[in-house]
């Protein structure tokens, strides 16, 4: 069905000569969430949708929310797609036991798109966060103290 919406498109051009797409997806969004976890101690975990799990960090302070701010963001193991929609009380005992609320949801999308996961493997990821709270343009940078010690940092405030 996808291809016969793009009949009239390809019928018109010859790919062998224009630098125009043929067919693919282009640059895309992909969910990202921010949650709050009132855990033994208070943070924040911060999700993007890649390669078909969430990587998350944990942010003890928070994202930032002004151009220049950054904030430490522990690297954790990546979580399901779905933890994206997950809300609620981890019961006493069990990892992580507490409360979660989404603070945040919305999309993102990678500045550069070509394999943002070897972006991040080289680490430094830069995106565009399209939420309710957080709009703007933003990286994770990893720190030289440790592998899983990364710089969440806001670049631009989204106008
Ligand atoms: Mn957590």
């Amino acid at each position: 069905m996808e291809n016969e919406k793009l009949t009239k498109y390809k019928d018109k051009r010859d790919f062998v000569t224009t630098p125009e797409p043929e067919e693919g997806s282009g640059p895309q969004a992909h969910t990202f969430v921010v949650q709050r976890h009132q855990a033994s101690h208070l943070h924040f975990d911060f999700r993007l949708e890649m390669g078909g799990t969430l990587k998350s960090w944990a942010v003890p302070k928070g994202p930032p929310s002004q151009p220049k701010e950054k904030r430490l963001a522990v690297a954790v193991e990546d979580h399901p797609l779905a933890y994206a929609g997950f809300e609620g009380v981890i019961p006493e005992g069990q990892y992580g036991a507490g409360t979660v609320e989404i603070w945040d949801k919305g999309t993102y999308e990678a500045v550069k798109p070509d394999d943002p996961e070897a972006q991040l493997e080289s680490g430094k990821f830069s995106f565009v966060l399209k939420g309710e709270r957080l709009k703007g343009l933003f990286a994770l940078v990893k720190t030289a103290y440790s592998s899983k010690s990364w710089l969440l940092i806001m670049k631009e405030k989204a106008r």
